[in-house]
C-alpha cells in the first residue's frame, strides 16, 4: 500500500467515531443468592462469544454485551461479593443507586422461595424513586405450582412480580421481552447539555468535604431548589456559585455522615464511584495537613478511570506550616505524577481560605474536558511533531502515522491511524506534546492507535 491510497474516506467508513458504540445499559441488582449471576448468565444465553469483559470496568462491576431478538444491550451484573451482614443494607443500597445512575432498565431479583426481606425491602425503597424503569423479577420459581408465593412480592412497591427460574430459563423469555419494551432506543443522556455542570466533591473521611460543601452552599446563602427544566435526584444538590448553579451529585452521602468504620470501604468506594459516574468533574479534596495517603491514592484512581476532568484541592491550608509545605510538594512529586494535567487549589474550608479559586479551576477543567481540535488543524501540527520525531522503528519497520482525529470530547479522546504498532513512550509523547499544543488543563486526554496493516 502506498501512501497515496490513504484516503480520509477510508478511515471514515471505519466507523471511528463509534470506536464503542454506546448501548442501552440493563442492571441486575438484588442482594447475594437471590440468582443475579445466574440470571445474568441466562440473558447471554451463555454463548461464549457474547461474554467479552468491557475494558474499564472494574472487579465490583462487570458489564457484558448481550442480545436478544436481535436487539444489543449491555448487562451489569453487581453480584460477586459477600458484604458483611452489618454493612449489607448500605452497600445494596448503593449498589441501587449507582444502578439508578447508570442505567437505562433495572432488574431488581427477589428470591420467591423466602419472599421480602428487609434487605430486599431496603432495595426496594431506593428504587422506588428511580426515574429508569424498574422490573421486579421473582426467581426460584421453578414449577408453576410455586406462581403462587410470588404473589406476596407486590408488597415491595415495583409492580407486578415477573416470575422466573434462571436456573431453569422458565420465564426468562418473557422477562426480556419486557426489558426491551422498556428499553429505550439508545441509552440515555447524561448530561443534559446547557445544564448546570455536575460536580462530584470526594475524598476520603474527614479530610473536609461536609465542611465545605456547608460553606459553599452557606457563604452563597442560596442553594438553589429549582433551576428550570432540570430534575434534581434527592440526594442531590443545587449550589450557586459565582452566581451560576452547580450540581453537586450525592451530596446526601457527604451529609448523612455515613460511617465508613472498616467494612463499609466497599460501601464508600461503590457510592464514590457513583457519584463520579453522573458527575462531570470531580473535587478531589486532600488534607494537606496529613501525608497522602493509599486511600486518597485509590480514590484518585476511581476518577482517572472514570475519565473525568479533576481538580485536586488542598483543604486545611491553615495547617500547613513551611516545613509541611516541603514535605507536601515532595509528595505531589511523587504520589500525583500521573496526573501532572490535574488543576491544583490550596484552601481552608474552615476559615475561607482561596473558596473562590474553585469555579474558575472548576470551570477552565470543564472547558478543556469539552474542547474539540479540528482534524484539519490537528493533523497539520501533527506533521511537524512526527517529521521532527519520528515514532522509534520496531522489528526493523519504521510505523508511519498516517492521520488522526479526535473522536470524542469529554474526555478528549484522540485515535491515530498508523502502518505499526506505537509504543506506550511514543504515545506519551505524543500526548505531551497534544497538551502543550492545545491545553487540555485539568483534563484526562485519550491516545488511542489504529493500526491499519
Ligand atoms: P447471586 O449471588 O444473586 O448472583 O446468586 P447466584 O446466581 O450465584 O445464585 C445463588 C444460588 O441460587 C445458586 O446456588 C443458584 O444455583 C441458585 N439459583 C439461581 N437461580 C435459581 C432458580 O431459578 N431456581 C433455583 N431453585 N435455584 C436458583
Ligand atoms: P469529611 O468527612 O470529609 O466530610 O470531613 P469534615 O468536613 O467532617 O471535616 C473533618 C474535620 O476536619 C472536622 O473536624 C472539620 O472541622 C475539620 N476541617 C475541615 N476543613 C478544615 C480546614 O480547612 N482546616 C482545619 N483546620 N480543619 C478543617
Amino acid at each position: 500500500t502506498s501512501e497515496s491510497d490513504w484516503e480520509l474516506g477510508d478511515f471514515l467508513s471505519e466507523n471511528v467515531f463509534n470506536e464503542a458504540p454506546a448501548l442501552p445499559v440493563v442492571a441486575v441488582v438484588g442482594r447475594p443468592n437471590v440468582g443475579k449471576s445466574t440470571l445474568v448468565n441466562r440473558i447471554l444465553g451463555r454463548r461464549e462469544a457474547v461474554v467479552e469483559d468491557v475494558p474499564g470496568v472494574t472487579r465490583d462491576r462487570v458489564s457484558y454485551r448481550a442480545e436478544w431478538t436481535g436487539h444489543p444491550f449491555m448487562v451489569t451484573d453487581t453480584g460477586g461479593w459477600e458484604p458483611d451482614a452489618k454493612g449489607m443494607g448500605q452497600s445494596i443500597a448503593a449498589q441501587a443507586e449507582l444502578a439508578m445512575r447508570t442505567a437505562d432498565v433495572i432488574v431488581v431479583v427477589v428470591d420467591a422461595t423466602v419472599g421480602a426481606t428487609s434487605t430486599d425491602e431496603a432495595v426496594a425503597r431506593v428504587l422506588r424513586r428511580s426515574k429508569a424503569p424498574v422490573i421486579l423479577a421473582a426467581n426460584k420459581v421453578d414449577s408453576e405450582r410455586a406462581e403462587a408465593d410470588a404473589a406476596v412480592l407486590w408488597s415491595l412497591g415495583l409492580g407486578e412480580p415477573q416470575t422466573i427460574s434462571a436456573a431453569h430459563g422458565r420465564g426468562t423469555a418473557e422477562l426480556l421481552d419486557l426489558i426491551l419494551t422498556k428499553l429505550p432506543e439508545k441509552p440515555r443522556e447524561r448530561f443534559a447539555p446547557g445544564g448546570p455542570r455536575r460536580v462530584a466533591l470526594v475524598g476520603k473521611p474527614n479530610v473536609g468535604k461536609s465542611s465545605l460543601l456547608n460553606r459553599l452552599a452557606g457563604e452563597e446563602r442560596s442553594v438553589v431548589d429549582n433551576v428550570a427544566g432540570t430534575t434534581v435526584d434527592p440526594v442531590d444538590e443545587m449550589i450557586e456559585l459565582d452566581g451560576k448553579p452547580w450540581h453537586f451529585v450525592d451530596t446526601a452521602g457527604l451529609r448523612r455522615k455515613v460511617h465508613t468504620a472498616k467494612g463499609h470501604e466497599y460501601y464508600a468506594s461503590l457510592r464514590t464511584r457513583a457519584a463520579l459516574e453522573s458527575a462531570e468533574v470531580a473535587l478531589l479534596l486532600i488534607d494537606a495537613g496529613q501525608p497522602i495517603t493509599e486511600q486518597d491514592l485509590r480514590i484518585l484512581s476511581l476518577i482517572v478511570e472514570t475519565g473525568r476532568a479533576l481538580v485536586v484541592v488542598f483543604n486545611k491550608w491553615d495547617l500547613v506550616d513551611e516545613d509541611r509545605r516541603y514535605e507536601l510538594d515532595k509528595e505531589i512529586d511523587r504520589e500525583l505524577a500521573r496526573v501532572p494535567w490535574a488543576r491544583r487549589v490550596n484552601i481552608s474550608a474552615q476559615t475561607g481560605r482561596s473558596i473562590q479559586k474553585l469555579v474558575p479551576a472548576l470551570e477552565g477543567a470543564l472547558e478543556s474536558w469539552d474542547r474539540r481540535v479540528s482534524t484539519g488543524r490537528l493533523n497539520t501540527w501533527l506533521k511537524d511533531v512526527i517529521a521532527a520525531t519520528p515514532p522509534p522503528v520496531r522489528g526493523g519497520r519504521q510505523p508511519r502515522v498516517m492521520f488522526a482525529t479526535q473522536a470524542a470530547t469529554r474526555p478528549p479522546t484522540f485515535v491515530l491511524f498508523t502502518t505499526g504498532f506505537l509504543e506506550a513512550g511514543y504515545r506519551r509523547f505524543i500526548e505531551r506534546r497534544l497538551r502543550e499544543e492545545f491545553g487540555f488543563d485539568g483534563s484526562p486526554v485519550r491516545v488511542n492507535v489504529r493500526v491499519r496493516d
